[in-house]
Formats: structure tokens, C-alpha cells, sequence
């Protein structure tokens, strides 16, 4: 039975990943932060199958201890401080968790490998946010690299690290250039979370407006369960490589709320919302869209679920849990 261990276990992507893996087979463990982290029970509740290993990655001895718990032979390093206007306001954090946390990972596996490289595969969370101030249209592999946020650096400095510990160690690592991917687990803070949630609460009476930023910006957003897809064929590869995982479409804000709002019957929802300088970033990253060809070409990799269909998937189950949770 093969073995892995998920940082960011508590996520959207690792419990996705986790879910597909405790399918395949696998033994699954998850890195968890803390004492009494309250979200133990979400996990717990959600993929029992997981077993929970406590650790953080700014802390390297707990990263050995754990994989000397788990013994695994795919390690998935999904922990990060992933909100990106966050970032700017907790800029040294994450550059610890986001940055230096792939280093201390990286160099637990090889300390734990005790020299042979093809103990471990080892995944790298890398993101559409290193493209930044983009460089080129679409963004591949290739594309230099321009980042607009604490966040965009410290992943760029995970990135590297995982091609260094490749090329220099000869370690199975991989990176996946993942672009934002979503779903009904993405947290609340996110935009598209942010209107699932907003107009299912305007639906149902229980909210009266949303407040947002820049209205223009766009993104190429997928399905986090899709994408969960693509890194663990990654590691199923003969050699390690890095891929953009994207949907290789664009679209913006104002075409997420068109299509939230009208999915609850309700037309014209200028209405409904207001726009606050609160929300806007200090630096808006640019056309962010994805080539996938070459995960497509190597990986068999494809996306099932398009953005009208996630858009709408996200709208009705948050449909579903604000009338539970309004006991209608
Ligand atoms: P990101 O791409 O990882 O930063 O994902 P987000 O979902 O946080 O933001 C996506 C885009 O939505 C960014 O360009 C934001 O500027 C834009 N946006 C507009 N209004 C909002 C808002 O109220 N909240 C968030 N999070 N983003 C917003």
C-alpha cells in the first residue's frame, strides 16, 4: 500500500488529494499545526481515513519526525499562507511558511532519505501568482517569472528550491504551477467563495449586499478536484518535471457575478453591489491565464468541470448550507 504525507491537510486541496488518494489506496497522513487546532475535526469529519501527525513547517525537527511517523513515499506540500492581500500584511510570516517552509521540507526528505534520492517523490505547491506582472500570454513553463506580492516571492523562492533540490540531489521533485483553482471548500476570504456564499444569503433573504474590489480583475479559475488530479500524476512520472495546471480560459469578476446571481433567478445585480478601496491589492497581478499543453501532452491531464459549471456547483451548495444553517 503506497504512503503519503499532505501538508495542508486542512485545506481545500488537502482534502481533496486526500480523498483521492485514500481511493486509490493509499495510506494517507496529514500534517497538522498546533494543540486543540479546531480543525482536526473537519478533517476527522470529512476523510476519517486520514490519520492526523502534528507539525509546521517552520519547524524542520517536527517535518523529520513526522515523516519518520509516516514513512511515506509521496510527500504533497500543500501548506502554505495562501491568501494573497493577507500576504502584504503579514509579509515576513509568509516568507517563513510560504518561502522558507518549502526549504525546511525539501531538506527534512533528504535528511530522512539518508542519501537515496528515489526514496521520496516530493510535490511542490507552486502558483499562478509567480507570473505576477505576466511576462508573456498565456503563461507556460518557460514564462519569466514576475511576482506582485509577498506571497508571488515567497512561492517563487519555494519553486526554485524544489527545482534545485531535482537538479542538485537528484530528488524526485516536481512543481505545479497551479492556477486558482476553487471549489465549495474554498475559504470564505477568496473572491468566488466570497459570492457563492453572498448570493446564496441574498436568495434567501438573509443578506442584503456584497462589498468587493476591483470588479475588472480576472482570473483562469478551475476546480480544486480536478486539479489534485494533475499533481499526483506528476509524481506517478518517471522523471520530475514542473507544469502549468489551468483551464487555459480567462475570466473576470463581473462575469462570476453574472453568472452567481442569474443561477439564483435574480437579474441585474449592479443592484446588489458596492466596491470599497478595502478590497483592492496594492498591486493587481495581470492577465493571469494558463497554457496547459504540456500537462495535457505528458500528464493526460484535463479538466472536467468548466467555470460555469464550478460557479454554479458553488452557488448551490452554499444554497444548501446557508438555509441549514438559518434552520429554514
Ligand atoms: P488570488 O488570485 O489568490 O488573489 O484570489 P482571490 O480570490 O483572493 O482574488 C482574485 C481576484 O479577485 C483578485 O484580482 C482580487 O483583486 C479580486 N477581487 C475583487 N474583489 C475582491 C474581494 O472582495 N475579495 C477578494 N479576495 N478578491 C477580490
Amino acid at each position: 500500500m503506497p504512503r503519503a504525507l499532505i501538508t495542508g491537510i486542512t485545506g481545500q486541496d488537502g482534502l481533496y488529494l486526500s480523498e483521492l488518494l485514500l481511493s486509490k489506496g493509499y495510506e494517507v497522513f496529514g500534517l497538522i499545526r498546533g494543540q486543540n487546532n479546531p480543525k482536526h475535526d473537519l478533517v476527522r469529519a470529512t476523510v476519517p481515513g486520514v490519520q492526523l501527525v502534528t507539525g509546521d513547517l517552520t519547524d524542520m525537527s517536527s517535518l523529520i519526525r513526522a515523516l519518520e511517523f509516516a514513512q511515506p513515499d509521496e510527500v504533497y506540500n500543500l501548506g502554505a499562507i495562501s491568501f494573497v492581500a493577507y500576504s502584504w500584511e503579514n509579509a515576513l510570516l509568509t516568507s517563513e511558511v510560504t518561502g522558507k517552509g518549502v526549504l525546511n521540507l525539501l531538506e527534512a526528505v533528504r535528511l530522512y532519505s539518508h542519501g537515496d534520492a528515489s526514496k521520496v517523490r516530493f510535490y511542490q505547491a507552486s502558483s499562478s501568482e509567480m507570473f505576477g506582472k505576466v511576462q508573456e500570454v498565456p503563461q507556460r513553463e518557460t514564462t519569466l517569472l514576475w511576482p506582485r506580492s509577498p506571497y508571488g516571492v515567497a512561492k517563487v523562492f519555494g519553486h526554485y528550491m524544489t527545482i534545485n533540490y531535482r537538479e542538485s540531489y537528484g530528488m524526485h521533485a516536481s512543481s505545479g504551477i497551479l492556477f486558482n483553482h476553487e471549489s465549495p471548500r474554498r475559504g470564505p476570504e477568496f473572491v468566488t467563495r466570497k459570492v457563492s456564499q453572498a448570493v446564496a444569503r441574498i436568495s434567501l433573504g438573509l443578506q442584503e449586499d456584497l462589498t468587493l474590489g476591483n470588479l475588472d480583475a480576472k482570473r483562469d479559475w478551475g476546480f480544486a478536484g480536478d486539479y489534485v488530479e494533475a499533481m499526483w500524476r506528476m509524481l506517478q512520472q518517471p522523471e520530475a518535471d514542473d507544469y502549468v495546471v489551468a483551464t487555459g480560459e480567462t475570466h473576470s469578476i463581473r462575469e462570476l457575478l453574472d453568472i452567481a446571481f442569474t443561477h439564483v433567478g435574480i437579474e441585474g445585480w449592479e443592484r446588489y453591489v458596492k466596491q470599497d478601496p478595502r478590497f483592492m491589492r496594492p498591486a493587481e497581478v495581470d492577465l493571469l491565464i494558463g497554457d496547459p499543453a504540456k500537462a495535457r501532452d505528458v500528464l493526460g491531464w484535463e479538466r472536467k468541470v468548466d467555470f460555469p459549471a464550478l460557479v454554479t456547483m458553488m452557488v448551490e451548495h452554499d444554497v444548501e448550507e446557508q438555509r441549514a444553517l438559518a434552520g429554514r
